[in-house]
């Protein structure tokens, strides 16, 4: 990094990026011609943001996709004229109609979180639920919006703190008489979210939704319409009055799946259709139109029942991720830092090596309550099966069936905030609030779910009862 403040910047472009602008007479928001060693391209140029680097410059080219140019490849740009970015999205007033549903619609960042002009590529904030309407009208055809943007992080800054509110701020909403509430997120966090909701606000007596996108909305496969408008039709029209991510199903536009929050996880970097039930099957598909479930057993909307609000935490717990090799070290100071809980993702059905079984030890003189959950995310953690398990479970480590690492983090992280009792925390973690640990997975699932198109759509229909 620079750390010559007074570097000269022009919307994010410094160094060589910026040379190259200046040296063609062009800047930020020029139709440009770019001849460079590669060949030519034609488009508008793009802000920089101040964290990129300084040795490209950004093109929105017709197709709508942004490329990045190499400085040094570029030997000629001209231009064509000049076509600056509408910053402001055309705001409508959401139509308010008496008896639609009020759906409350709470924003914490991430992508979904914004807008980016088709023609420009510039992000722009689209929150209120005039700017919503503006984007994506159809959001009127099942609600009537309120929206709220709590934060504005990418979703590996969620933590404790947002967590807690975000669950106040729900149980606020419900009790005013939301009929649904969508949260807007991040996707690369969003299963960690979904889990610790599921915790923190039980028994809600209307759908909890969350939803983002994967992929910007300049691009012309954006996931941002479907799944914002899939999350607002479950949480205005259907009655799973659960904690929920709604998102993209199978790899074109067709529907989004809807999943339970502790069974739930991402699982590609860059696919819209990311998101999986994993050891279960989701719990239903959603388009604009329809929703189709697929489990019979799952709690119905009721407004009259009962929530409870818990939103005690422990930041004294960790996941540790085992790799052949480990030394016991590495636990050690997990424990010596004073670490409360520990997770850890084990091999097959649930191993750490020998070495490591010093470190057990200490955990156990020390009483820390260590977990133990499976690296293949399918399957169930077996630690009768060979003698190094029952070895490990002399040693204190609780074996957690098909509970997800993720889910038993964020599960042991609630559990510690309620108890530091060794048997109060493993009732609590062993006993299921929201299908964190079931006992069977469905016949097939495995095989079948790995989210290939037609096959799981097949096998959706088929084990419909
Ligand atoms: N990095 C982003 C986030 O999780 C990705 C997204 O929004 O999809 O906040």
């Amino acid at each position: 990094m620079s750390n010559n403040a007074a570097e000269k910047t022009n919307n994010g472009y410094r160094g060589p990026g910026l040379a190259v602008l200046d040296k063609h007479g062009v800047g930020v928001w020029s139709d440009v011609e770019v001849k460079t060693t590669g060949g030519k391209f034609r488009g508008i140029i793009l802000p920089r943001s101040e964290t990129s680097d300084d040795k490209h410059i950004v093109l929105k080219i017709c197709s709508g996709y942004n490329i990045g140019l190499a400085a040094e490849t570029i030997e000629l740009m001209t231009e064509h004229g000049s076509r600056k970015a509408n910053y402001q999205i055309a705001e409508q007033e959401f139509p308010i109609e008496p008896g639609k549903p009020n759906v409350v619609l709470f924003g914490t960042g991430g992508t979904i979180a914004s807008r980016l002009d088709y023609r420009s590529g510039a992000v722009i904030p689209a929150f209120s639920p005039g700017e919503l309407y503006g984007s994506v009208p159809e959001l009127a055809d099942y609600c009537n919006l309120r929206t709220e943007e709590l934060f504005s992080v990418f979703s590996e800054n969620m933590g404790p703190e947002q967590y807690v509110e975000l669950a106040k701020n729900i149980a606020q909403a419900i009790e005013y008489g939301a009929d649904g509430i969508v949260v807007g997120h991040g996707t690369d966090t969003m299963h960690h979210t979904a889990a610790i909701l599921t915790f923190m606000v039980q028994n809600p007596p209307v759908p909890i939704v969350l939803v983002g996108s994967q992929r910007s909305s300049d691009r012309p496969s954006s996931d941002a319409a479907l799944n914002l408008i899939c999350a607002i039709k479950t949480a205005a029209e259907s009655d799973i009055a659960e904690v929920v991510v709604c998102m993209f199903g199978p790899t074109s536009d067709q529907y989004c799946l809807i999943h339970r929050g502790t069974r739930v996880r991402k699982m590609h970097s860059s696919y819209r259709s990311t998101f999986r039930t994993l050891g279960d099957v989701p719990l239903a598909m959603i388009d604009p139109k329809s929703i189709t479930m697929f489990r019979e057993e799952y709690r119905k909307r009721d407004p009259k029942r009962q929530m409870i609000i818990n939103t005690n935490y422990s930041d004294e717990v960790t996941l540790l991720y085992y790799y052949p090799g480990m030394k016991p070290d590495v636990l050690e100071a997990m424990i010596e830092t004073g670490y409360r809980g520990i997770v850890i993702a084990g091999t097959g059905l649930g191993h750490v090596n020998k070495p490591t079984y010093r470190a057990l030890k200490l955990a156990q003189e020390r009483g820390v309550h260590v977990y133990m959950t499976v690296q293949t995310l399918w399957g169930f953690a077996g630690m009768y099966v060979y003698e190094t398990g029952r070895e490990m479970m002399k040693l204190g480590v609780v074996p957690l069936a098909n509970m997800l690492p993720e889910v038993a983090f964020m599960k042991l992280s609630w559990a510690l905030g309620q108890s530091d009792d060794l048997e109060e925390v493993k009732s609590i973690m062993l006993k299921t609030i929201g299908d964190e640990i079931t006992l069977r997975e469905p016949y097939n699932g495995y095989l079948l779910y790995q989210g290939a198109v037609p096959e799981v759509q097949e096998f959706l229909k088929s084990i419909k009862r």
